[in-house]
């Protein structure tokens, strides 16, 4: 086959694979203008679609941003921030400002602290050395802080490009589709001659004469819980309306299994409630610490699910860490799949599968 690049990203056009980058239907390929399956839906039907890439050949090509200038926008998701937070994005963007986009608001319990947890993201995102202009709360589903944010990048960006990264899964997607949607106007103005494609696989869509708002692929963070279950697996942890805080009473001695995928155990310290957000489709087991090995050998896959019995097979053994909390109110966080929030001194041992590094911070709630 000769080669053909798409004439919106320059992407090179392949009809084998649909998953990939740059596929497009055979028939397609008498056409005029000939598009990649992204820029072909985003063309027609104003939707991005996502695609990701590995850690490597993601920094290679967005490392083009540090030479260009614009605004960053990060996107977050809310309920997995330690895993979403992208730690190398100023190698990434050189001196480029950022504004940090905390999404998916709406599976956080209504009565959280807006202010508190902007400073605390803010925090975050210094510790992990992101120097940050603003921080933004938003639901991309609901639409919920979406006309202030497109506002405020109006204002920030100050006439030029405005970048939108973020690791997959953050709803960056559906972020941008809302953007697409919300601007009057804006679908009569998508068409081919905007998609300059000027580095491959980024997406262009113009804000005005001179700039444009692009997508770029979303990085694959592999600690991630995604990348150790099965789909279905990943769409029973994944919430998908506002979390319900469940809490246990514990004394020393117990355990708690969220389905099969993690545990703590409460080792020492004071009888206390546990705080626990996670889906509300998660199911929490309590037992005893000295019969939890035994439960879990028995019963990993049925009992304590998911994973259930056919993607128990994929899911690494589950290993241990221990924390010694004191002074202040505690989330042993367990990346993508929830956090349970600890207010008096304990000791608690946490199981994760190897890979899925638990971590605590101040709490967030
Ligand atoms: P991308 O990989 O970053 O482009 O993410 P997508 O836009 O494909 O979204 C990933 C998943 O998160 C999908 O199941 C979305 O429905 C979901 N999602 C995106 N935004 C939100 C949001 O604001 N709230 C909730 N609850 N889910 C969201």
């Amino acid at each position: 086959m000769e080669k053909i690049y798409c004439q919106g990203c320059g992407v090179l056009i392949q009809t084998d694979d649909p998953d990939k980058l740059g596929y497009t239907p055979k028939s397609s390929l008498d056409k005029e203008t000939v598009l990649c399956k992204r820029c072909f839906r985003l063309k027609h039907y104003n939707e991005i679609q996502d695609v990701s890439m590995k850690d490597d050949e993601y920094l290679k090509m967005v490392s083009s941003i540090q030479k260009a200038k614009g605004l960053i926008v990060h996107v977050i998701d809310i309920f997995d921030v330690n895993g979403s937070l992208i730690k190398s994005l100023p190698r990434i963007t050189g001196d480029n400002p950022i504004i940090l986009v905390g999404n998916k608001m709406d599976l956080l319990p209504k009565s959280t602290n807006h202010r508190r947890l902007m400073q605390w993201l803010r925090t975050q995102a210094k510790e992990a050395g992101i120097k940050l202009l603003d921080v933004f709360l938003i639901s991309s589903v609901k639409g919920h802080g979406i006309e202030e944010l497109m506002g405020e990048i109006e204002h920030y960006r100050n006439n030029q490009d405005v970048y939108i990264v973020g690791t997959t899964n953050v709803g960056k997607s559906t972020f941008i589709n809302k953007l697409i949607k919300h601007t009057t106007g804006f679908n009569d103005v998508i068409t081919t001659s905007y998609f300059p494609g000027t580095t491959l696989g980024f997406i262009e869509i113009p804000l005005d004469d001179d700039s444009s708002l692009i997508d770029t692929p979303g990085i694959v963070n592999k600690q991630q819980i995604a990348h150790y279950i099965s789909k279905e697996d990943l769409k029973l942890i994944t919430p998908k309306s506002e979390i319900k805080a469940r809490i246990y009473q514990l004394n020393s001695g117990q355990t708690l299994f969220f389905g099969g995928l993690a545990r703590v155990d409460f080792i020492k310290g004071d009888r206390q409630s546990l705080v626990c957000y996670f889906s509300n489709e998660l199911p929490i087991h309590r037992t005893k610490v000295e019969k939890a090995d035994e439960l879990y050998e028995n019963h990993v896959g049925e009992l304590l699910s998911p994973p259930n019995e056919k993607s128990l097979s994929r899911l690494p053994k589950l290993t241990e860490s221990t924390f010694r909390i004191s002074g202040e109110k505690t989330d042993i966080v367990f990346p993508g799949l929830g956090w349970v929030s600890i207010s008096q001194d304990a000791t608690i041992v946490a199981h994760s599968p190897k890979g899925v590094a638990v971590s605590i911070r101040k709490s967030l709630l």
